[in-house]
């Protein structure tokens, strides 16, 4: 009762016991601040069609790029296994995880992405913290781009390596980082491959140039770009042709791919080395083999089907031409990643208010995801989205701009 009703009229710190008074009070902070974060509950779904708060609400938010969670036959994959194997695993994957759907998993992942072997782990979070802090630690450099995600950035602090930072996409300050780090173990250079509040792609062919120059390894997160980009839709360094120098290529089951969990791709002796000494591998339950299963089925769908693809394409060309109609994007790269910078995190969160009310769930971004002052509508396309969807999110924010000029 007490916290429904402070969260409706703002709580005060006198109104707590004196051990949470100092949280209240950072939570008023962040609500003055317009930094204040809370979640919207939906009540069911189809596709990117959802009820929210009793409202029929059209997602521009959701990772499911191709539509895959929904898909009939990985639904079918997944409830048929959860027959066979049950709901959840019941043991890390050293104790009796291990189940032959994951296994299946694995070999077929790391076909898909070309490498020797592939581990697969309970989130694409998971991945990166356990690998980068098993492959690296004290006598060794981490060398990150400064918009990686939160998880890479995570995976270096608990490794305990020395972490350097580049500017996002400064080629010439990575080679100076390289040339100075000579004295250290090993250099890893981590970088996303979509950076996925500002939809870029990474400069992967000159990261690879000085990669081999400078012997350092290379770790890609590929989080956004499985299933979305190259020709085989296996990511970014398919599309840029050079998949073969990426030592450790990690990705996401929870975004294309449409169900849950992480994995790494690589060299076999890497990846025996993760299964004995990764702690976010070794230390948490195995993914379900219903979930792996479904996994399965859809990494063999994007393998055979390019179809699912193109339909994506072809909604993010419309939606970029509508955004960059309304002046909302520039000339971005084209991905299913398009923010529109707003700037001040107030009117981020005004604009993204006004698109739910004419039934439109665009996220507003702030601070700490993204700088201060750099607040961003974060469209995101699938290919579950029919043209009238897109043309009808253009036509409301001309509306919306037009009102706010006008
Ligand atoms: C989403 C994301 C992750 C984490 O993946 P989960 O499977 O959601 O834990 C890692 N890296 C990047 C770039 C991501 O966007």
């Amino acid at each position: 009762m007490k916290s429904k009703a402070s969260e409706r009229q703002g709580s005060t710190a006198a109104d707590c016991g004196p051990s949470i008074a100092g949280l209240v009070d950072e939570l008023n902070t962040l609500k003055s601040k317009h930094l204040y974060r809370k979640f919207r509950v939906l009540d069911s779904m189809r596709g990117v069609r959802a009820k929210i708060e009793r409202r029929d609400i059209l997602l521009f938010c959701s990772n499911d790029y191709l539509g895959l969670s929904q898909h009939p036959e990985i639904i079918d994959a997944l409830t048929r296994s959860a027959r066979d194997f049950g709901a959840g695993a019941g043991a890390s994957r050293l104790i009796s995880g291990s189940s032959a759907p994951v296994r299946r998993l694995e070999e077929a992942l790391a076909a898909f992405k070309q490498k020797e072997r592939a581990l697969v782990f309970a989130s694409g979070y998971a991945a990166n913290i356990g690998t980068i802090s098993a492959l690296c630690g004290k006598e060794d450099v981490v060398v990150v781009d400064k918009l990686n995600h939160a998880s890479v950035v995570d995976g270096c602090r608990l490794s305990g390596a020395s972490i350097r930072v580049y500017p996002h996409g400064d080629m010439s300050y990575l080679e100076k980082i390289l040339k100075q780090s000579g004295r250290f173990r090993r250099r890893l250079i981590v970088t996303d491959s979509l950076f996925s509040m500002d939809g870029d792609l990474a400069p992967l062919p000159e990261i690879v140039r000085l990669k081999e120059r400078y012997g350092a390894w290379l770790m890609v997160d590929e989080a956004h770009g499985t299933g979305v980009f190259g020709a085989r839709g296996r990511g970014v360094a398919e599309h840029f042709g050079v998949e073969g120098t990426v030592d450790i290529s990690m990705g996401t089951l929870s975004k294309a791919i449409g169900t849950m969990g992480g994995f790494i791709a690589g060299d076999g002796e890497m990846i025996d080395y993760l299964i004995n000494r990764s702690r976010s591998f070794i230390f948490s339950t195995a993914l379900p083999p219903a979930i792996a299963a479904a996994s399965l089925q859809s990494v063999e769908l994007i393998t055979r089907d390019a179809s699912l693809r193109k339909a994506l394409w072809r909604n993010i060309e419309r939606l970029a031409g509508g955004l960059k109609s309304l002046r909302l994007i520039g000339n971005n790269d084209l991905s299913p990643i398009l923010p529109a910078i707003v700037g001040e995190e107030g009117k981020a969160l005004r604009f993204s208010e006004q698109l739910f009310e004419s039934g439109f769930l665009v996220p507003a971004v702030r601070y700490p995801t993204v700088p201060k002052g750099k607040a961003r509508l974060r469209f995101s396309c699938s290919a579950a989205h029919c043209e009238t969807d897109i043309d009808r999110l253009i036509e409301v924010l001309g509306k919306i701009l037009g009102a706010v000029k006008g």
